[in-house]
């Protein structure tokens, strides 16, 4: 499960983030591209989905990361 308290810098602010156990596998930028980017060390959320349908890519984003480094908090 993905530690707020570990969150990537770049990310923006927002429900979606990255933390820093990112192991730079890339899932998450072929599944959601409007939202997950590259940065220097790890992936990070560049931008909050919008729509139904990038709510719908951050959220497959999140369950198939291999390593649980996206989180959601829902607010
Ligand atoms: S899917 Fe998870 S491990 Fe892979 S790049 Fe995205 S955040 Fe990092």
């Amino acid at each position: 499960m993905a530690d707020r308290k570990d969150k990537v810098p770049e990310n923006i602010p927002g429900p979606y983030y990255v933390d820093t156990t990112c192991i730079e596998c890339a899932s998450c930028a072929d599944v959601a591209p409007e939202n997950f980017t590259q940065g220097e060390e790890y992936y990070y959320v560049y931008k909050q989905p919008k729509n139904d349908q990038e709510h719908e890519n951050c959220q497959q984003a999140l369950e198939e990361c291999p390593v649980d480094a996206i989180g959601n908090d829902g607010d």
